[in-house]
């Protein structure tokens, strides 16, 4: 397991990107954390290092979105979900394929459904813009 605390949103970002150099094709990551702890920023940096060139922000309207990169990269919110017994299981897998890197932002209620999970990042409040990031690989 590794920590690092960052100082503000680039040096997280700058830690996704890292992070994601070790990922390959069929990887789910869960990232956790309270909202605003920075889970969407540590995966738009990670996107950015896996090729993705358009805006990542956390999916608002659906519970994930599709990104094109050197991979394809799945992003998923289940923030909203509140419980996966009441939502058709197809749905996440229409998501996660082997094919794609899959983040997974609120993974809590569907931890148990995702079958490949290649590391767990958890995001933390540090005190002001610090914020603490666990990687569990
Ligand atoms: P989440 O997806 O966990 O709800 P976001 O990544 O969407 O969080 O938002 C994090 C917010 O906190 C952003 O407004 C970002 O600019 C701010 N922020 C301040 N310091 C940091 C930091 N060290 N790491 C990440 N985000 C930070
Ligand atoms: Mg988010």
């Amino acid at each position: 397991m590794s920590v690092v605390e960052t100082r503000g949103p680039e040096e997280t970002e700058a830690h996704g990107a890292r992070f994601a150099e070790h990922l390959a094709h069929g990887d789910v990551v869960l990232v956790s954390g309270e909202l605003g702890a920075g889970k969407t920023t540590f995966v738009r940096g990670a996107c950015r290092a896996l090729g993705v060139a358009e805006p990542v922000t956390s999916p608002t309207f659906t519970i994930g979105q599709l990104y094109a990169g050197r991979v394809e990269v799945a992003h998923l919110d289940l923030y909203r979900i509140g419980s996966l017994e009441d939502e058709d299981p197809a749905l996440l897998e229409d998501y996660l394929t082997p094919e794609r890197v899959a983040f997974v932002e609120w993974p809590g209620v569907a931890a148990r459904a995702f079958g490949r999970v290649r590391a767990h990042v958890r995001l933390g409040h540090a005190g002001g813009d610090a914020r603490r990031i666990e990687v569990e690989e």
